[in-house]
């Protein structure tokens, strides 16, 4: 079974973009995961389809439409779809990595991209939507944070990376920054790779990663340490 993304927008010109190429793409090509880019519009109201309105209580910009949003929500998720439903929003609980390891897990997911200044707020709850931010700034719209939420699921999709191993170590994934790597040439512009690399002794190798692991997320990420 594949992991099946639906993504509702209201522009799915932007998909596959950057999913169609590299692992993802691949992955795409193969049927490893699949991707339904569907039009908020489809289910726009009147002659102009219109999908917006005014914000209740005045202010600037336009939202999204409950109605016409939950209808789209309806016509590609049935209320047994065992997909979580995320809303893409810098309100959101932000993703980590031990989220997208538990999608990555699933059946698929359903994302819902916001635009203007965002959504009805009562279609997040009569839909079940569950908000998930990128981080803490704010986008034009939820695409390009569907694109990261669905990048980083499906390189963790079984066969997908080339290395299964080239998962585990990575940053987040111990609750650490990943250790820095080198590579040829030996020297470089005055620079050398650390001589415990060179040694051939691999649980001294370990040792001394975890080590600068620990150290560069000290440095750079002591909430992570807390959590
Ligand atoms: N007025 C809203 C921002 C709207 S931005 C506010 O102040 O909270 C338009 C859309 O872009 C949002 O509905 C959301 O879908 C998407 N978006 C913007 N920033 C995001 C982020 N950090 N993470 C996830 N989605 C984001």
């Amino acid at each position: 079974m594949s992991f099946a993304a639906s993504v509702l927008t209201l522009f799915p010109e932007m998909f596959p973009g950057p999913l169609g190429i590299s692992l993802a793409g691949s992955a795409l090509g193969r049927g490893d995961w699949t991707l339904q880019a569907y039009d908020i519009r489809n289910h726009g109201i009147g002659r102009h389809r219109a999908v917006d309105d005014t914000p209740a209580g005045g202010g600037a910009g336009m939202v999204l439409r409950a109605d016409v949003l939950a209808a789209a929500v309806d016509a590609v998720s049935p209320s047994d779809d065992p997909r979580p439903r995320l809303l893409m929003s810098p309100r959101g609980r932000p993703l980590t990595q031990a989220r997208v390891r538990a999608l990555a897990a699933g059946p698929g997911v359903v994302i819902v991209c916001g635009r203007f200044e965002g959504v009805d707020e009562r279609v997040i709850a009569g839909r079940g939507l569950e908000e998930v931010s990128i981080g803490d700034y704010v986008l034009s719209g939820g695409e390009v944070a569907a694109m990261v939420v669905l990048d980083a699921c499906v390189r963790l999709l079984p066969g997908v990376m080339g290395k299964q191993a080239s998962g585990e170590e990575e940053s987040f994934e111990q609750g650490l920054l990943e250790y820095p790597h080198y590579t040829r040439p030996r020297e470089w512009e005055g620079a050398s790779t650390p001589e415990v690399l060179m040694s051939g002794d691999h649980a001294k190798i370990a040792r001394w990663r975890r080590a600068e692991a620990e150290k560069l997320t000290r440095e750079r990420r002591p909430d992570l340490i807390d959590r």
